[in-house]
């Protein structure tokens, strides 16, 4: 990660709205590249999503800086994710939150993805193989959530862990193309949704692959 390469990706991640200094520099501090194979490492640095294992793809870093900046993460914080992919999102989110747990439904990816934090000594990531659109019923409940597949409506399980207060930014819709990121919001007397932006993420899928 030269200086010239990490410059022209905050740019990029700042013009498309992401002006959160802890979260930009949170990207300032997790290479990439770390998380891409060598075919597509010298891409890193582009503002583009890009392909990894099990046919799925890593998010583009201006989305990530979007979904983890409408997360308005605390330092004390425990956070979900659903979809780890190879972790680039998780090792984002562990730069701001206590604790992150990272559920992935393909067992080679968190395989990877854990492989991947170790040698970048991320220890406050736990990286689990599973369907996640159960969550982690006995870590709940979660400060913040965040899912980065697309479900056709928040997931009944996820809106049950998060805590009072608390909030999750989910990518919804059916189709492959017309997809909007929202916040849930967990206030006492039920939950408030708010729509970000349109959005285009891999669907969310049940069960776990063992590859
Ligand atoms: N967060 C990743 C993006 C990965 S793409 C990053 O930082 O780049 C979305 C991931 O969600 C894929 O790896 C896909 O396998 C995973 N996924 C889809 N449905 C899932 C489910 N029900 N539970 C867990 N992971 C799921």
């Amino acid at each position: 990660m030269t200086p010239e390469n990490t410059m022209r990706l905050l740019v990029a991640v700042r013009t498309r709205g992401v002006l959160d200094t802890r979260v930009l520099t949170a990207i300032e501090q997790v290479d990439r590249a770390a998380f891409l194979s060598d075919t597509f490492a010298a891409r890193a640095y582009e503002d583009v999503p890009l392909p990894i294992a099990a046919g799925q793809t890593i998010s583009q870093p201006s989305i990530v800086g979007l979904m983890t900046q409408a997360l308005d993460i605390q330092p004390r914080d425990k956070v979900l994710e659903v979809g780890t992919g190879t972790g680039y999102q998780a090792a984002i989110l562990s730069k701001l939150a206590r604790r992150v747990y990272t559920v992935e439904r393909h067992r080679a990816l968190a395989r990877q993805a854990r492989d991947i934090h170790a040698g970048l000594g991320l220890t406050n990531i736990t990286q689990i193989t599973g369907d996640g659109s159960f969550g982690l019923p006995e870590q709940a409940p979660f400060d913040r959530i965040l899912v980065t597949a697309a479900a056709e409506d928040p997931p009944g399980p996820l809106l049950a862990q998060l805590r009072e207060g608390g909030s999750m930014v989910v990518p919804v819709g059916v189709s492959d193309h017309v997809q909007t990121l929202i916040k849930v919001t967990r206030g006492a007397d039920g939950y408030d949704y708010e729509e970000l932006s349109p959005v285009r993420f891999v669907p969310l899928v049940e069960g776990v692959e063992h590859d």
